[in-house]
């Protein structure tokens, strides 16, 4: 029996105009997330897209599990091809969904017939198969309302397909849709669920992480490259842009109060990866604020961060308490790895009294004795560049 795979298309189905380039990208970024699964087809129609491996070596439910993970798909399902005639459709049915069958009490069938041309109409489709099966698992007892089984039959364009496990994708919309944005990434929970909700919004990542070698260590950047390894799941193909932060950190400590650290250290980052973030082609940042967790992400903190800043920037969990946050850390797996206890630059150099209410004056007299520019741009040109493979 030849299977392949159904994707149903979520939201992208309503743009309208661009929904032939959102469906285009939506295939684009699926085969790049499953090519190491095997070699599969490609093909669309009626807002369904059909992958079909090309080969015995290709792995089906690889690749399914792969597609779970990819945005813009509402949701998807592993089918078995039949023939557009009722004799092989009812053969196959018996033997395509025997272990289901036995291992359940009830059942319905579902018929979807987008081919017109077929001549049994839906209901007389549903009643026929249904008695097939029902003579094959004398067991089985029908449920229409709530059936632990759900036999689906859809007869379309190119063939027939049976299935009876639709599985809920990944929702949102196809990354890359909507242009590209940086994150800005620490080893923390927060981060990472940011950057997943905002791609899940069609934005394509690139990841900006700080370090402050020798204050924080190799191993605390390998844990920033094993989150966005794992969001890549989700997100694709991800760069990051690691810059080098302790000459700056050493010179606020030196030139300013202590209880302004924090927020000049966060308008120095903001400023840099804005910089970053121009240069590639990026028109939004994103961070993993949200309200009241800490002293800068105090309302008036947060404009203080925000007078630096010329492009938008967006805080998915701004409103979302730390239960919340982590709910979506574990379902996209950063969890574990973010609560490894790693120091980030931000935990390095941290004032004792921080001040939760900041003047922008104070900060902005307090920034003239630094070389800001020049302290920027030489992180900047300090920059390493990873590629993080989707
Ligand atoms: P997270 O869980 O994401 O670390 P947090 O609640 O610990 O967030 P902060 O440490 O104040 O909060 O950082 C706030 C935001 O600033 C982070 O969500 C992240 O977007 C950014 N950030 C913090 N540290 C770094 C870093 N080392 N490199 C890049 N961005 C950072
Ligand atoms: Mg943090």
């Amino acid at each position: 029996m030849k299977e392949l795979i159904l994707i149903k298309n979520g939201e992208i189905a309503l743009k309208g105009l661009n929904r032939g380039s959102f469906e285009n990208t939506l295939i684009q970024n699926a085969k790049r997330r499953i090519a190491s699964a095997g070699r599969f087809k490609f093909y669309k129609a009626q807002s369904t897209i059909y992958v079909e491996p090309m080969d015995e070596e290709a792995d089906l439910d690889e690749a399914l599990n792969r597609l779970t993970k990819v945005f813009g798909i509402a949701a998807l399902c592993r089918a078995c091809i039949v023939e557009k005639n009722f004799e092989d459709i009812q053969e196959k049915a018996v033997a395509y969904f025997k272990e289901d069958l036995l291992d359940a009490k009830t059942f319905k069938v579902e018929a979807k017939r987008s081919d017109k041309s077929f001549p049994m109409k839906s209901p007389e489709l549903c009643s026929e198969l249904g008695g097939v099966l029902l003579d094959a698992y004398p067991h089985l007892q029908v449920d229409v309302h709530n059936p632990d089984v759900t036999v689906v039959v859809e007869i379309r364009d190119f063939a027939g397909y049976i299935h009876c496990k639709q599985i809920p994708g990944a929702g949102g919309i196809p990354v890359g849709t909507g242009g590209r944005a940086a994150l800005l990434i620490s080893g923390g929970i927060d981060s990472p669920v940011a950057g997943y909700m905002m791609s899940k919004r069609g934005l394509e990542l690139i990841g900006i992480h700080f370090v402050s070698p020798p204050y924080t260590s190799e191993r605390a950047l390998l844990k920033v490259k094993t989150l966005l390894e794992k969001m890549s799941a989700y997100c694709g193909r991800i760069t990051m842009f690691v810059v080098p932060f302790t000459k700056i950190q050493e010179e606020i400590g030196k030139n300013c109060p202590e209880e302004l650290f924090t927020l000049i250290m966060r308008r120095f980052m903001m400023k840099i990866a804005q910089q970053i973030a121009k240069k590639e082609n990026c028109s939004a940042l994103i961070t993993g604020e949200s309200l009241g967790q800490v002293a800068s992400q105090t309302v008036q903190a947060i404009a203080c961060t925000d007078a630096v800043c010329q492009m938008p920037v967006f805080r998915p969990v701004i409103g979302m308490d730390k239960e919340e946050i982590v709910e979506i850390a574990r379902k996209i797996d950063t969890f574990e790895t973010s609560i490894l206890p790693y120091e980030d630059c931000c935990t390095v150099f941290t004032p004792k009294h921080p001040r939760t209410k900041p003047k922008l004056k104070l900060l902005e007299e307090a920034e003239q004795k630094l070389d800001v520019e020049a302290l920027s741009q030489e992180a900047i040109d300090g920059t390493e560049i990873v590629i993080i493979r989707g």
